[in-house]
């Protein structure tokens, strides 16, 4: 199998395919509430994003952040909004700019939040957890809705730990 299609990532990807030019429209709109958020956690070292998916991974990536960043890690770690970081120069971007340690936790070998966050902000270089390779489960299933949530929780959780025992 192509380990670029590869959801298990026998190896992760390191292809050099070139760049997608997207076009972000701007707006003037802004959230004071995720501006004051950025504002309070501003000051922590290390900065989490994550695939916000829909699939499994993605949403084990997604809970392993919360737990990371919410319960074990809440003074070291902060959450970033990837959507919000991504399509909008705000608090949440310069979260990640400004991090002393940016980590990616990613659910496939697309990586859409380290190469969506590379996109807007140059020489980012975070450091990728993929999940299925830090918790144990059935590679074969794709969908959130093809797995317990009590399952989905206990590997996010595994995950998170796994994370929080590098900081
Ligand atoms: S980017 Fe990958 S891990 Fe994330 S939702 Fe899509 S398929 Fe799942």
């Amino acid at each position: 199998m192509n380990p670029i299609d590869a959801c298990n990532n026998e190896t992760p990807p390191s292809d050099n395919a070139g760049y997608e030019i997207a076009r972000i429209r701007k707006t003037q709109a802004s959230c004071s509430l995720c501006e004051d958020y950025a504002a309070r956690h501003a000051a922590k070292p290390v900065a989490v994003m994550s695939c916000e998916g829909a699939c499994l991974r993605g949403e084990i990536s997604r809970q392993a952040a919360n737990i990371l960043c919410h319960e074990l890690a809440r003074e070291q770690t902060v959450r970033v909004c990837l959507g919000g970081a991504f399509t909008k120069n705000t608090g949440q971007r310069s979260l990640v700019r400004n991090a002393g340690r940016v980590i990616a936790i990613e659910g496939c070998p697309i990586m859409c939040a380290t190469r969506s966050m590379q996109g807007v902000i140059d020489d980012l270089k975070p450091e990728v957890i993929f999940t299925d390779k830090s918790c144990s489960f059935d590679q074969s299933l794709f969908g959130v809705d093809e797995m317990p949530e009590p399952d989905i929780k206990a590997c996010a959780r595994e995950v998170a730990k796994k994370v929080v025992a590098t900081l």
